[in-house]
Order: C-alpha cells, then sequence, then structure tokens
C-alpha cells in the first residue's frame, strides 16, 4: 500500500508555523505573520455579509459552474465565459494542469527558486522536471527556452516570481511566446497580478488570443485577502479550459468562496487602497534595506527576498521570539536569505527595528 512509486521519494507541504502555536510557544498576546504573503489589510468589509447571508444555506451543493463569479470576470477580464476554469485556490489549477498535460516519459520546465507546486504536482504525474536557475531573481527565459526537446508538455513563468519577487516584462513574455514551440503549454502564475504597477504588468490575457498556448492563473487569496476561502482561477483559450474542466471536479469551489470572491471583486476600492498602502510601506522598508545595506531582489510584488550575513534560519528563529513570523530562505533553496512580506506600517517599524539590532554588532 505504498501509492505511486515517485510518492516515496517525497513529501507532504509543511505549512509555515501558525499563530496560534506561536502564541502559546512563546507567551506573547500579539503575532505578526510576515511568511505566506498574505494582505495584512484582510479584505472587504461587504465580504463579511455576503457570505453570513449565504451560509444559511449549506446543505445545498454548491453552483459548479460559478456562474455569477465567472459573469463578473468575463466582464473584467474581457474574455469568453467558456475561457475560466475555477479551482479550490490556483494551487488546484496548477494540479488540473498537471493531471490534465503531464504523465510519464513527458517532462516540464520550471524556474528555480519558484513555486514549488509546479514541480510537486509535475512529479506526481510521473513527469521529468528541468529547473532552470534564476539570475538575479529572474526567470533565465533564453536558458528556458533551451532546455525545450519534443516531451516538453509545459513551462512555468511565475510572475512576480514567488519567492524572488520579479517581474517578467511585457516584451520578454511576447517573446518568448513567438519563440516557444506552439504545442507547449506556458503557463503563467499571476498570482500576486494585483501588486503589479499597472504600467509594467503584461496584458498577458489578451496575448492568449495571439497565443492559443498560454494560460494565465490569478487568485483571490493575495490582494483581495481571501486565502482562507481557498479561489482561484486559470484563464484559457475554450478548447484548454474544456480540457481542464474535464479533469476538475464537479464541487471544487464552495459557494461561501464563489460569493465572497465576487464581492471582493466588485469592491475595487478596498483592493485599490491595500495595494497602495502595501507598495508605499515596501518603499520604506526597501528604503531601510538600502541604509542597513543589505540587499534584495527587484520585488514588483508585497513581499521582498533579503539577502543576509546570517542564515535564514537564524534571522527567522530570532524574529519568531519578538512575535514575527517571516520565511526563512532556507526551504526556498537560499539558506542566506529571508522572504518577508510587507505589513502595516507600525509593524514594518518595529521589525525594521528588530533586523537592525539583530544585525548589528554590539560595540
Ligand atoms: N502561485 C503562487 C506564485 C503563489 O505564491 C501561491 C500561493 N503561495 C499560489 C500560486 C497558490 O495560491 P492559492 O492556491 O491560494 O490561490
Amino acid at each position: 500500500m505504498n501509492g505511486k512509486t515517485i510518492l516515496q521519494t517525497m513529501k507532504p507541504y509543511k505549512p509555515g508555523k501558525q499563530i496560534e502555536d506561536v502564541k502559546k510557544e512563546y507567551g506573547l498576546n500579539k503575532i505578526v505573520k510576515l511568511a505566506s504573503n498574505e494582505n495584512p489589510f484582510g479584505y472587504s468589509p461587504q465580504v463579511k455579509e455576503a457570505i453570513t447571508d449565504i451560509s444559511t444555506h449549506l446543505e445545498l451543493y454548491p453552483d459548479g459552474y460559478a456562474t455569477e463569479l465567472r459573469e463578473a470576470l468575463v466582464n473584467q477580464l474581457n474574455v469568453k465565459p467558456d475561457q475560466l476554469v475555477f479551482g479550490s485556490g490556483s494551487d488546484e489549477v496548477i494540479a488540473i494542469l498537471c493531471q490534465a498535460f503531464l504523465e510519464s516519459g513527458t517532462n516540464t520546465i520550471t524556474a528555480t527558486p519558484t513555486f514549488p507546486q509546479y514541480k510537486h504536482n509535475a512529479l506526481i504525474q510521473g513527469a521529468d522536471v528541468k529547473e532552470v536557475p534564476v539570475v538575479n531573481g529572474y526567470h533565465d527565459l533564453d536558458a528556458m527556452l533551451n532546455e525545450i526537446d519534443e516531451n516538453t508538455k509545459i513551462v512555468w513563468l511565475c510572475t512576480p516570481n514567488n519567492p524572488t519577487g520579479t517581474l517578467i516584462e511585457e516584451a520578454s513574455l511576447i517573446d518568448f511566446m513567438e519563440r516557444c514551440p506552439s504545442d507547449v503549454l506556458v503557463v503563467v502564475d499571476e498570482a500576486y497580478y494585483e501588486y503589479v504597477r499597472p504600467e509594467d504588468a503584461p496584458d498577458s490575457i489578451k496575448a492568449i488570443e495571439t497565443y492559443p498556448n498560454l494560460v494565465v492563473l490569478r487568485t483571490f487569496s493575495k490582494a483581495y485577502g481571501l486565502a482562507a476561502l481557498r479561489v482561484g482561477y486559470g484563464v484559457a483559450t475554450e478548447t484548454i479550459a474544456n480540457l481542464l474542466n474535464i479533469v476538475r471536479g464537479p464541487f471544487n469551489t464552495t459557494s461561501i468562496a464563489q460569493k465572497a470572491a465576487l464581492i471582493a471583486l466588485e469592491d475595487q476600492q478596498f483592493l485599490q487602497d491595500t495595494v497602495k498602502q502595501t507598495l508605499a510601506n515596501k518603499k520604506k522598508f526597501m528604503e531601510f534595506l538600502d541604509r542597513m545595506g543589505l540587499t534584495y531582489y527587484d520585488s514588483a510584488t508585497n513581499f521582498v527576498f533579503v539577502n543576509l550575513p546570517v542564515t535564514g534560519d537564524e534571522l527567522f528563529e530570532h524574529l519568531l521570539t519578538k512575535g514575527f513570523i517571516v520565511r526563512s530562505g532556507e526551504a526556498l533553496g537560499h539558506p542566506k536569505g529571508a522572504r518577508i512580506t510587507i505589513g502595516h506600517e507600525e509593524d514594518m517599524k518595529l521589525l525594521q527595528d528588530l533586523i537592525e539590532a539583530y544585525l548589528t554588532p554590539a560595540v
């Protein structure tokens, strides 16, 4: 009863420290979690009311087609209804893509470091994974193209890239699509799309018209602040979306999650306010890092990957005792670094003081 052979070499996803555990362990009242790129400003206040209302019908199956949410996105993104596939987070859309396109004898290409779920799901499908190191935190697009062979089915472009935060600009994306064989799927994971300044963001969804092998992933977990509810989606041609919808479970997003996502989507003011505040706080944090002489990758999003003179684990352990949870670079393939999500202004000030005191040698 060992399951597939590949599973013997793999481990289940280990979530980071939970707020309640840290509270208990260190006897602290307040914990600031800056480890998972969540939105510290929460979510639209209108969501709460809407989901309380819908939760009176828990006996009914959800609308498996997510009709209302679909309509709202069709209008916002200017796509056809059947170009969309919803998932329990974009995590699930990644899994669905792997189920639909990968099997033993095929391969897939990712950057490294990048979001680990591409590799994880590809391995489960028995596919080979070719990992191409980032350069200064950026995807090495030429090297990724060079890795494509006749068995390559999917190339993953994570932009902004988790954990480095770097963006693939429109010209680079288009150039990549021009040079990529049209029978290789290119999945552009834009989980952090809303944090990217509009003038910098490629119009990747529009590009699907020109490049039918392009798939775009987005989520309500990050800037929309609904990580707990698990709603993400993919945009593709109708042909590809149809394949993905065949693989998808029939009721894979709950009614509460669909409703919350719809309301969150309608409250663009809340989204814009939190994004603006996050980017302002990021600027100040980067200025602090500059003053400290600490280098970091060029982040287009709500987190910064900082290079450290100590290990990420050391900084992580120290900050934990002070009530801050950050993400050590250890598990992200970069031991002397940490990925820090941008939080509230007052929390960031405190964090900066703690980092400064920890890294400045006592005289
Ligand atoms: N893609 C990237 C790049 C991410 O960072 C994350 C979350 N950490 C996801 C996808 C998955 O997000 P979700 O499943 O919550 O939509």
